[in-house]
C-alpha cells in the first residue's frame, strides 16, 4: 500500500516538475520573443549610418563650424593596416574569423565569472555584440540589454560581411577624449593618418577601447604601454605576427601628439548662436548634430576675423589709455555662481547695404564671459547717430544741404515739469549754419531747431519706414536720438539711405542642404523700395563731410582713412555710448562701445574716440586690397558749386564753397550777393574810408 502510494507520489511530484519546467520554458521563449521585438530588424541594421556632422560655410564655401555630437572621421576597411585589424581580432575577439555573432565558449567563461561576482562583468562580448551595443544600444550592464545585445549580433552577422562587421566596428568606437572611430584616435595620439601607423601604434591604439578613461596614453602611458606588450604577445601567439615583428614592436619607440583637430578658439560664435538657434527651431536637433547637412551662410570669414581681434585688441587697449575699471583680464569666471561681467563691452556688424547679408558679427567682446549678443538683443540709445534721419526727412521734403539752420540756444516748455534744454557737445554756439555743417559737426541744437521746423512725427514716420522697428516717441528729443534700439536696426535704416531707399531685411543664411544634397531652403535678398533715391544720395553726399570736415575726421588724420565714405558718430548723455555707423559703397559698418550697466564710459568718450577707431582700422583692414570707388551719382542729380554764406552760386571772392548735389532743376541760378564783385567793391570801399580816416587824423596831430 505505502509502496502504490510512494509511486503516485512520486509521479505527481515528477509530473509537477515538468509543469514547472515548461512553464520556465514557455516563459522564457515569451520573454525572447518580446526582447527581439525590441531589437532593431535586419532593414534597420542594415540602413544604420553613424551620426554625421553639420557644417557650416561662409559666403565664399569656407568651413567656420561643425556641429556634431561625436567627433569621427569614417574609413573603409581597405584603408586599415592589417596590423591594426589584427590587433584587435587578438585582444577582443580571436575566434572573430569563425562565430556567427557569439563566442560560446567565452560567455560560458563570462557566465561563470558573473555569478562569481554575483553582478554582470564586462567581456564575454565579440566584436559584433560590441559593435550591436555601439549601434543601438545604451551601454549600460542589464540582463535584457544583454540578450537584445546577442540577438542583435546574430542579426547583424547575418546582415553584413566579416569585413564591413570590422569596418562598421573600428569606425565606431570610442577612444577618450572625445574621439571616435579609428581614424580620428589615430590622428588625435600620433597626429598621422591610419595608413601610417606601424604595428607598435596599432597595438597601443587596440589597447584603448577596453577602457579609454583607463587605458589612454596620454593619461596613463605607462599602463596602456603594459597593455599594448600584453596585445603585441597575443598577436604572436595568434599568428598574426613574426617573432622578430614581436621583438621589433617591443623597442618601437612611440610619440603621443595628444591633439584635437579644430579646437582652436570658435570662430563666430555669436553668430553661430544665431545659426545654431535658427537651425534647432525649424529642424530641431537630430538634423543638427547629426544629419550631416551643410548650411550656407552670408557670413565673410575674412571679414569675420579681423572684426574679432581689431574689436578685442582696441578694447584692450581702451581700458588701459583711459584706466577703466574692472578690467577685463581680472574678471573671474565662476560656473558656479556665474555674474555677467561688468567690463567694457563692443559690439559690432556688417551688412551689404545693398543685400542685407549680414558679412560680420560681433555680439560682445568674450562669447566665453557673455553670450549676450549685443549686436541683436542690445537696446541702446543711438544719440546722434540717430540725427541722419532728421537730416533725410528735412531733404526728402525740399531742403538742400546749403540751406540755414540755427545753432542757437532754446528751451522747451520753459517753467514746466518737463523742461527741456538741450546744449552742443561743446556748449557753444555757431549761430547760423548749414545743414551739412550741422550734421557732419553733430550740432545738437541746429538738429533740435530742424526738427521742430519739419516735426517729430514726420521724422519718427521716416525712420520707421527706413527700417527702425523700435518704440519712436514722437518728440523733438528724438532729434538727439532719445530712443532705444539695437545696432541691427541702426544698421538697417542707414542701410535704407546707403542703398538708395530701399529697405533691406538683414539675413544670415543662404541655403541649407540636408546630407543627400537636397535644398531645405534659400534664402535671396528682400528689397522693397521706399524712398526717393535722390534724397537718399543727398544725404549719402552729406555724410561724407563727417569724414572731410566732421566728427570723423580724426579717422583721415590719426588713422590713415582715404577711401569714399560716409558715416556718422553717436555719442550718448553721460557718455554711455560710442557709435559710429560708415559705409562705403557696398559695405556698412556699425560699431557700438559701452557698458552693459549704462555706466558713463569715462569723461569725454565719444563716438569719435572709441567706436570710429575701430571703425576705420577694421574697414581698412577689410578694404585693404579692393579699389576705392565714389558712390554712384543716380540720374537727376546735378552738382553746382554754392557759396556756404549765401546758398548761390560760388564766386571767386566767396571764402567757403562747397559742390553741392541739387535735384535737376533745383539748382541756384543766381550768383552770390555777398562776396560777388560787388561786394568786393564795397569792402574796398570801407578799406579805402577807414585809410582816409586814420590820415586826416595824422594830418591833425
Ligand atoms: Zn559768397
Amino acid at each position: 500500500m505505502g509502496k502504490i502510494l510512494e509511486r503516485k507520489d512520486f509521479l505527481r511530484a515528477t509530473l509537477y516538475g515538468v509543469y514547472i519546467y515548461a512553464g520556465i520554458l514557455l516563459i522564457t521563449v515569451i520573454t525572447l520573443f518580446i526582447i527581439s521585438k525590441t531589437v532593431p530588424s535586419a532593414y534597420i541594421i542594415e540602413r544604420y549610418k553613424p551620426p554625421l556632422a553639420t557644417v557650416v560655410y561662409d559666403r565664399n564655401g569656407k568651413p567656420i563650424h561643425t556641429f556634431f555630437l561625436e567627433r569621427r572621421i569614417p574609413v573603409s576597411y581597405f584603408q586599415i593596416p592589417k596590423h591594426l585589424i589584427n590587433a584587435f581580432i587578438a585582444v577582443e575577439d580571436k575566434r572573430f574569423m569563425r562565430h556567427y555573432g557569439l563566442d560560446f565558449k567565452r560567455l560560458v567563461k563570462a557566465i561563470i565569472i558573473d555569478i562569481y561576482l554575483g553582478r554582470p562583468a564586462q567581456g564575454g562580448s565579440t566584436i559584433t555584440q560590441q559593435l550591436a551595443r555601439n549601434m543601438f544600444l545604451t551601454p549600460q550592464k542589464l540582463l535584457t540589454r544583454k540578450i537584445k545585445e546577442m540577438i542583435l549580433a546574430v542579426r547583424i552577422e547575418r546582415t553584413f560581411s566579416k569585413e564591413e562587421i570590422l569596418e562598421k566596428y573600428l569606425n565606431l568606437i570610442y577612444f577618450g577624449h572625445g574621439v571616435y572611430g579609428v581614424e580620428a584616435a589615430s590622428r588625435f595620439y600620433f597626429g598621422k593618418d591610419i595608413g601610417d601607423l606601424n604595428l607598435a601604434e596599432s597595438a597601443l591604439l587596440a589597447a584603448i577601447p577596453r577602457s579609454p578613461s583607463l587605458y589612454s596614453p596620454l593619461r596613463n602611458f605607462e599602463r596602456a604601454k603594459r597593455r599594448q606588450r600584453v596585445i603585441l604577445k597575443l598577436m604572436l601567439k595568434n599568428g598574426f605576427i613574426t617573432k622578430e615583428e614581436y621583438e621589433d614592436a617591443l623597442n618601437t619607440e612611440i610619440t603621443i601628439v595628444g591633439k584635437r583637430e579644430g579646437t582652436k578658439e570658435e570662430i563666430a560664435p555669436y553668430f553661430m548662436d544665431m545659426v545654431r538657434r535658427y537651425i534647432l527651431s525649424r529642424y530641431g536637433e537630430d538634423f543638427l548634430f547629426k544629419g550631416g547637412g551643410k548650411i550656407y551662410t552670408t557670413l565673410d570669414l575674412d571679414y569675420q576675423m579681423a572684426a574679432d581681434s581689431i574689436l578685442k585688441l582696441e578694447l584692450d587697449k581702451f581700458e588701459k589709455i583711459h584706466h577703466l575699471e574692472p578690467k577685463k583680464e581680472e574678471y573671474v569666471r565662476d560656473s558656479v555662481n556665474p555674474q555677467p561681467p561688468q567690463y567694457l563691452q563692443g559690439a559690432l556688424v556688417t551688412l551689404d547695404p545693398n543685400t542685407g547679408e549680414i558679412l560680420a558679427l560681433v555680439g560682445g567682446r568674450d562669447h566665453n564671459d557673455s553670450e549676450f549678443n549685443r549686436v541683436i538683443q542690445a537696446e541702446r540709445q543711438p544719440g546722434s547717430a540717430f540725427k541722419p534721419f532728421v537730416y533725410f526727412t528735412a531733404i526728402d521734403n525740399g531742403y538742400y544741404p546749403c540751406d540755414k539752420v540755427e545753432d542757437l540756444p532754446i528751451i522747451l516748455n520753459e517753467g514746466q515739469e518737463n523742461e527741456w534744454k538741450p546744449e552742443n557737445y561743446d556748449k557753444k554756439y555757431l549761430g547760423e549754419i548749414t545743414l551739412r555743417k550741422a550734421l557732419a559737426l553733430s550740432r545738437n541744437l541746429a538738429t533740435v531747431h530742424l526738427i521742430l521746423e519739419i516735426g517729430p512725427g514726420a521724422v519718427a514716420s521716416y525712420a520707421r519706414r527706413a527700417g527702425i522697428t523700435s518704440y519712436l516717441p514722437p518728440y523733438p528729443s528724438l532729434a538727439l536720438g532719445a530712443v532705444t534700439l539695437s545696432p541691427i536696426e541702426l544698421a538697417t535704416g542707414f542701410s535704407t539711405i546707403a542703398n538708395y531707399g530701399y529697405r533691406i531685411r538683414p539675413y544670415f543664411i543662404k541655403k541649407v542642404v540636408d546630407k543627400n544634397g537636397v535644398v531645405l531652403e534659400s534664402h535671396k535678398p528682400l528689397r522693397v523700395h521706399v524712398f526717393d533715391s535722390l534724397s537718399t544720395y543727398i544725404v549719402t553726399n552729406m555724410l561724407e563731410s563727417t569724414f572731410t570736415e566732421g566728427t570723423a575726421r580724426g579717422a583721415i588724420l590719426h588713422y590713415g582713412w582715404n577711401r569714399v565714405a560716409a558715416g556718422k558718430t553717436g555719442t550718448t548723455n553721460e557718455h554711455r555710448d560710442s557709435w559710429f555707423i560708415g559705409y562705403t559703397p557696398g559695405l556698412l559698418t556699425c560699431v557700438w562701445v559701452g557698458y552693459d550697466s549704462l555706466r558713463t564710459i569715462y569723461e569725454g568718450a565719444s563716438g569719435a574716440s572709441m567706436a570710429l577707431p575701430i571703425w576705420t582700422l577694421y574697414m581698412k583692414k577689410i578694404l585693404d586690397e579692393l579699389p576705392d570707388t565714389e558712390f554712384v551719382v543716380p540720374q537727376g542729380i546735378v552738382f553746382a558749386e554754392v557759396c556756404d554764406q549765401s546758398g548761390l552760386l560760388a564766386t571767386q571772392y566767396c571764402p567757403l564753397t562747397h559742390i553741392e548735389p541739387f535735384r535737376e532743376g533745383d539748382e541756384p541760378q543766381e550768383f552770390c550777393n555777398i562776396h560777388g564783385p560787388k561786394g568786393r567793391i564795397q569792402k574796398l570801399l570801407k578799406e579805402f574810408q577807414k585809410q582816409e580816416l586814420e590820415f586826416q587824423r595824422s594830418v591833425w596831430k
